[in-house]
């Protein structure tokens, strides 16, 4: 059967709409920061408030009209999506917060870090979480509410599969139907359910907002491959007899290696290997995986139905000290070490590849996209020309630092869906009048557009 696809808009900032208009305040031709605001007969929603990660020690300025939303509607945790809230709240900002249960209780913890990183003290931190906390309602993935009693407006969270609490945001008025996808995940994910398929076709879409991160790209490799992969990349290095340091970012991209480990470890493949989770935020967002439980998938749900916490097997440590975290490096045994930040810019990774990066029995594994610019980049570039050539040195923690550790790539792993992927989420809604894409890069953007026809 042949469809007709719905035309796709890109790079373009304002949307109208039969009772108002959709205008992208954030990410119309970037990956970040996403933030978006909706008119819709005299309300306004604001849809998501990032802010540019790991900027500088000053607050985000938001733009003007953010300050005035009516109620703040979450599609999931990242700092590109929640980071601007801190100023929004030190702006005296008294309208409520929207997002699931998990999506809160992530931002939580990624707004606490970022006041943190910023200089923050702790009673900053406190006193700005007492304050969300004032300001945050929860809401259940498919339960309709209305963001502004007395408005005859709707607003639907569904499943994205990006990362725990991701939802996209369907948001229904009398006089417009609309749907933002948040960031949508892979299909088949780890830990995560498939983003939502289902819809009501009652009524058209008149527009729907979709990432495109990936919207360039096939990923090659499904889970079970990258399981694979993962196996033997880890059994080829621990031959070498140093450590092999996992940077991961904390959010998502930790669980999931865990989540792949516990399944090697657990089915009898790997064993004697020590697994240090060695970043304390990674720890947080694990705990709160493991208390929104519910939301997993059926696999995982599965492992929990018969006690088996998938989350944690044996051989896993969990490091909170730093302290502990250096003495991880006088270990004799090989140990696999988990650490963030996932591109290398700063935490625990940093001074383990500082001392070990040096060291040809050492192994570095890079589990997720490292961005141009970042010593992640860097050590990988490094490496490959090291193949042919004499070792180089990367910058690290001030220090410049040879490269002479062997240096593996897993692919797949990614929680953005590929082009296809965003075409079967977008294929399974009924009715779409318009597409119009947003956090993507203008290439990718472009290239989407082309190739969905
Ligand atoms: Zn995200």
């Amino acid at each position: 059967m042949t469809q007709t696809r719905p035309p796709i808009v890109v790079c373009t900032k304002t949307h109208d709409l039969p009772n108002g208009r959709v205008s992208f305040l954030g990410a119309a031709q970037t990956v970040t920061p996403a933030m978006s605001l909706v008119e819709l007969d005299g309300i306004t929603l604001l849809v998501d408030c990032g802010a540019e990660p790991g900027r500088d020690n000053t607050p985000t300025e938001l733009p003007d009209d953010a300050y005035e939303a009516d109620a703040v509607l979450l599609t999931h945790g990242h700092l590109d999506h929640v980071g601007g809230i801190s100023a929004l709240l030190a702006s005296g900002f008294n309208a409520p917060i929207y997002g699931t249960s998990a999506t809160l209780a992530i931002a939580r913890i990624v707004l606490g870090d970022s006041i943190r990183l910023r200089g923050g003290r702790h009673r900053d931190v406190r006193a700005f979480l007492g304050g969300f906390d004032h300001m945050a309602r929860a809401m259940k993935y498919d339960e309709p509410f209305s963001p502004i009693a007395s408005r005859d407006l709707q607003v639907t969270f569904r499943e994205a599969g990006h990362i725990l609490g991701s939802a996209s945001v369907e948001i229904v008025s009398p006089g417009s139907r609309i749907l933002f996808s948040g960031d949508l995940g892979r299909p088949k994910s780890p830990i995560l359910r498939d983003y939502n398929t289902t819809w009501d076709d009652s009524k058209p879409f008149d527009l729907v907002v979709m990432e495109s991160t990936y919207g360039d790209r096939v990923h090659e490799d499904g889970p079970d491959q990258v399981r694979e992969n993962l196996f033997e990349i880890i059994e080829r290095a621990r031959a070498d007899g140093g450590h092999i340091l996992v940077p991961a970012f904390a959010i998502g991209r930790t669980q999931a290696i865990i989540y792949h480990l516990d399944n090697l470890v657990e089915s009898g493949r790997l064993e004697n290997l020590p697994v240090a989770v060695d970043t304390p935020m990674g720890l947080r967002v694990t705990e709160t995986y493991s208390v929104f439980n519910k939301l997993f998938d059926e696999e995982a749900l599965d492992k929990l139905s018969r006690e088996d916490d998938p989350l944690d097997f044996k051989g896993l440590y969990a490091v909170r000290k730093g302290r502990d975290s250096r003495r991880l490096r006088d270990m004799k045994q090989t140990m696999l070490i988990i650490a963030g930040s996932g591109m290398c810019t700063g935490g625990r990774i940093v001074e383990h590849l500082v001392e070990l990066l040096p060291y040809s029995e050492t192994n570095v594994l890079f589990v997720g996209y490292q961005a141009h610019g970042t010593p992640g980049r860097a050590i990988i570039g490094a490496a490959e020309r090291a193949k042919d050539g004499p070792s180089e040195t990367v910058k690290l923690g001030g220090a410049n630092v040879p490269v002479r550790a062997k240096v593996d790539v897993l692919h797949g792993l990614s929680a953005h869906a590929d082009r296809k992927e965003l075409a079967a989420w977008l294929d399974a809604i009924p009715g779409v009048q318009k597409v119009a894409l947003h956090h993507g890069d203008v290439d990718a953007q472009n290239s989407f557009q082309k190739w969905y026809k």
